[in-house]
This record gives C-alpha cells, sequence and structure tokens, in this order.
C-alpha cells in the first residue's frame, strides 16, 4: 500500500491500484536534483535501517519500553517481558553491539538501559501514531513513560 488513503481526499487518489506506475517515464531533472540534495549520505541510511530493523521485532521492541523509565536487570527484564532468561540476555547482546542500550555490572547483577535518544524518540513516536490517526481526533498515547522523552536522565 503506497499510500494511505484516508490521507488522500482527492478523487485522482482514489483509483491508485491503475497508477501503479507512469504512463509515460519522465524523469522531472530538477525535481530529482532537490531530493539528492537532501538526501542523507549512504552510512546514514544504512545505520538508520539497521535501526528500524532492530525495532521491527515485537519482543526487543517490549525489551526498549521496559527501559524507558530507567535500567532494569536481565531479570526483571525477562520477566516483564517473558521471555527465557537466554533469549533476553541474546536480544539485549544485538541491543547493546548496535549501541542502542548499554550495560552495567553491579556485583552479581547485569543492568541495561536505553543508550540512545533518537531509539528513544522513534518508541514515542511508533506508540503514539496508532491511535490518533483518524480525522479530528488528537493522538491519544497510550504509554505514559514513553512521553517521558524529556526524561531528565542523561543518556
Ligand atoms: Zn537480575
Amino acid at each position: 500500500m503506497p499510500y494511505c488513503r484516508s490521507h488522500m481526499n482527492s478523487s485522482s487518489y482514489d483509483t491508485l491500484s491503475s497508477v501503479d506506475g507512469c504512463a509515460v517515464p519522465v524523469v522531472d531533472a530538477a525535481r530529482v536534483k532537490d531530493v539528492l540534495e537532501r538526501m542523507p549520505p549512504e552510512d546514514e541510511v544504512i545505520d538508520t535501517a539497521d535501526i528500524f530493523d532492530l525495532l521491527s521485532d515485537p519482543n526487543r521492541l517490549r525489551l526498549l519500553v521496559a527501559m524507558i523509565d530507567g535500567e532494569l536487570c536481565v531479570c526483571d527484564l525477562a520477566a516483564v517481558t517473558g521471555m527465557s532468561e537466554s533469549a533476553t540476555s541474546h536480544a539485549l547482546r544485538l541491543l547493546r553491539a548496535h549501541r542502542v542500550v548499554s550495560a552495567r555490572r553491579n556485583g552479581r547483577r547485569a543492568y541495561y538501559r536505553l543508550a540512545d535518544s533518537h531509539v528513544r524518540m522513534l518508541l514515542d513516536l511508533g506508540f503514539t501514531q496508532h491511535t490518533g490517526e483518524r480525522p479530528g481526533e488528537s493522538p491519544q498515547p497510550h504509554l505514559a513513560g514513553v512521553r517521558s522523552a524529556a526524561h531528565p536522565e542523561r543518556i
């Protein structure tokens, strides 16, 4: 679904299934140049795609949401998400390898926290959009903790 129809009121957008491609291939060189000038560098695009890839798994999302209000140890994260401790540790290692979370050891416990302010914002956006997209309604975030993107803790 290339476009969300509810956002397109023009009748010319009502037959999207018939406009999958242009009838005549014509490139607007000026438009393409403008877009290319604001296209981020290749490494930034790849890094960002990696982040979305990490966020594409429900279990990893639950882990990240669990850490929004502060650090949790691996046992607590496993309990919150319902995952086994080995699955939790595996997911956390992956998130840590991409610097989405950071870890510290305190005695016999390993604590994890969010380490990327952009991911925090993506979580905020991601869980806001599903509730308020209908016209005339304002977004109703159902994750109170996510709203604390301005959480005072430094990351
Ligand atoms: Zn623990």
